[in-house]
C-alpha cells in the first residue's frame, strides 16, 4: 500500500496488516461456504425470505417497514431513512434456513431503528464524517509525513484522527450486527417459523457473517496502529 516508505515500510505495513487480512479471507470463506450449503436447505415451514421478513416487522407493528427486492449477491441490507428492508434474490424469493436467517437479521435491524437501539443511531450519525474520513484521513497522513517538520507531525496526526473515526464506526458495527442476528435467532425459534434442528444452520450463517464484521474491526485497528507507528518511529528519528 505504502511503497514511499520503500520495503522496511511495507514489511511493517504487513506485519501489522496481515493477521487481520487472513481473518478477514477466512471469514469470507466461512460467510460463502455457510451460505452456499444451507441456501439448499428448504425449511419445514417454507417460508421465502420476504415471507420471513414480513412476518417479524407485523408481528412487531412495522407494517409500515416495505420489503422489496435487491440487486446484487449478498446486498440485503435495511434503509432507516426510506424504511425499507431490500432482500437479494437468492433470499426474497427462496425458502431455504439461509434465507430464513438473513431476512430475520435485516428485520432485526428494522426492530432497532424502531426501539432507537444507541448503536445504531450513533452508527447512522457517523456515516458522512466515515465517508470523509475514510478516504481524506489516509491523504492528509501522507502529505504529513511527508513535510518532516514539527508541523508535517501535527499535520500527520491530523490524518490518523479523520481514519480513526473509520476504526470507531467498524467498532460501533459490532453490536449492531451482533444484536439483529440475536434477535433473529431468538424470534425465528419463539414464532415457529422454524424448527429447533432447523437453527443449526441460521446459526452457521449468521455466526459467519458477524465473523466478517469482526475481521473488518481488526483491519480498521490495524491499520490505525500501522499510521500511528510509523509517526513515532519516524518522530525518533528525527
Ligand atoms: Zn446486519
Amino acid at each position: 500500500m505504502f511503497f514511499p516508505f520503500g520495503f522496511g515500510g511495507y514489511g511493517l505495513y504487513l506485519l501489522f496488516s496481515l493477521p487481520a487480512l487472513l481473518l478477514g479471507l477466512w471469514a469470507q470463506i466461512k460467510v460463502q461456504s455457510a451460505f452456499k450449503k444451507y441456501s439448499q436447505v428448504k425449511s419445514y415451514t417454507g417460508l421465502t425470505g420476504s415471507e420471513v421478513a414480513r412476518r417479524m416487522l407485523d408481528i412487531n407493528g412495522l407494517s409500515n417497514v416495505q420489503v422489496q427486492p435487491a440487486q446484487g449477491f449478498l446486498s440485503d441490507h435495511y434503509d432507516p431513512r426510506a424504511k425499507v428492508l431490500r432482500l437479494s434474490a437468492p433470499v426474497f424469493q427462496s425458502n431455504s434456513l439461509a434465507a430464513a436467517g438473513i431476512a430475520a437479521h435485516e428485520a432485526g435491524h428494522a426492530l432497532q431503528d424502531q426501539q432507537g437501539f444507541a448503536a445504531l443511531q450513533l452508527r447512522s450519525w457517523m456515516v458522512p464524517s466515515v465517508q470523509i474520513g475514510s478516504w481524506l484521513g489516509p491523504i492528509v497522513f501522507i502529505v504529513g509525513l511527508m513535510m518532516s517538520t514539527q508541523t508535517g507531525t501535527t499535520i500527520a496526526w491530523a490524518g490518523i484522527g479523520l481514519f480513526a473515526l473509520t476504526a470507531l464506526f467498524a467498532v460501533i458495527t459490532l453490536p449492531v450486527e451482533f444484536d439483529a442476528s440475536r434477535r433473529a435467532k431468538a424470534w425465528l425459534s419463539s414464532s415457529g417459523v422454524l424448527y429447533q434442528q432447523e437453527m443449526a444452520g441460521v446459526n452457521s450463517v449468521l455466526d459467519a457473517a458477524a465473523l466478517t464484521y469482526v475481521a473488518g474491526a481488526i483491519q480498521a485497528i490495524s491499520t490505525l496502529m500501522y499510521y500511528a507507528f510509523l509517526l513515532l518511529g519516524r518522530s525518533r528519528d528525527d
